[in-house]
């Protein structure tokens, strides 16, 4: 496979096909995340060649695909029509395709707006990976998301609205020790107001090269400790009421909390409760992030 820059994918895309449409990130500005903060800059690749690598793919695998990923950081950014097309051209190719997934943020599902994501669900695109990180508007501004709550509510209802399977991502802690509370309670207000199909637990680890671990490294930016995470993420589900399914399916976190809400919400809170009484030596140790 052809491939420029990182790979970077979700674990729940471990056993899809990856095809690169886009490199790099579009915004690229966050303040936390290094993948793409030494380039490649943003470009979208030819229709042409992303259907060529489809077909060896195809030549290589047969037709029995099943899911496929396009990564690379906001591919949901690239012009809808060369989008729809390599969707289309997907399902030619592997009649047996169940799921076709990007990583979107926000700011660009909201430039899209509902009819053009409808064009996609149409040509077969079927789930989104967002990157919410918070709902809280202050916070969302200090790492530069470049979206706000509004936004991502839109966003996010519209991609439901279109057929389209949406999975947020919330990054426990990225609020530091200051803004813990309001990250909590105004991301379960944002993701309760969209009723996304997934919730996806991350939390944060900082990354080289990134603003917010110069931030740290001057004081100016207090992590949370594995306890306080822990709190954290316990505020966050009690105050999470829509219908979705619950992962915290990564290295980066320190409880594995995995079920459906509202059904599990108990069970959920009752691992925290155990969670809370272990040792702190019970926690993986503060790393610093290099990929
Ligand atoms: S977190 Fe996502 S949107 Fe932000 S810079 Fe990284 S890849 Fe781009």
């Amino acid at each position: 496979m052809r491939y420029v820059g990182p790979i970077y994918r979700p674990p729940s895309e471990a056993d899809s096909l990856l095809i690169q449409a886009t490199i790099g990130c579009p915004h690229n500005k966050c303040t936390f995340c290094m993948v793409y903060k030494k380039g490649p800059a943003y470009s979208v690749r030819p229709v042409a060649e992303i259907k060529e690598d489809l077909e060896t793919a195809h030549g290589q695998l047969g037709g029995k695909i099943h899911s496929l990923f396009f990564p690379a950081g906001n591919t949901i950014a690239m012009p809808t029509a060369a989008l729809a097309e390599i969707c289309r051209y997907a399902h030619q190719l592997f009649p047996q395709l169940e799921r076709i997934t990007v990583y979107g943020s926000s700011r660009y599902i909201y430039r899209k707006g509902y009819e053009k994501l409808k064009e996609l669900a149409e040509a077969g695109l079927s789930r989104i990976h967002v990157g919410l990180e918070t709902g809280d508007d202050d916070i969302l501004k200090t790492i530069k998301k470049g979206t706000t709550a509004r936004e991502q509510i839109q966003a996010g209802l519209w991609v439901k609205e279109a057929g389209i399977e949406l999975s947020e991502y919330v990054i426990l802690g990225i609020g530091g020790k200051d803004r813990s509370e309001q990250h909590a309670l105004k991301t379960a207000s944002v993701l309760n107001a969209i009723a996304p199909d997934f919730v996806r637990l991350r939390t944060f680890v900082p990354k080289i090269n990134t603003l917010l671990l110069h931030q740290i490294r001057k004081g100016r930016f207090q992590m949370l400790s594995p306890k306080e995470v822990l709190l954290e993420t316990r505020l966050l589900l009690d105050n999470l009421n829509c219908p979705t399914l619950l992962y915290s399916d990564h290295y980066t976190n320190y409880l594995n909390l995995e079920g459906r809400i509202p059904a599990d919400k108990e069970r959920l809170l009752s691992s925290i409760d155990e969670a809370l009484a272990w040792d702190e030596s019970h926690f993986r140790p503060f790393f610093v992030g290099t990929q």
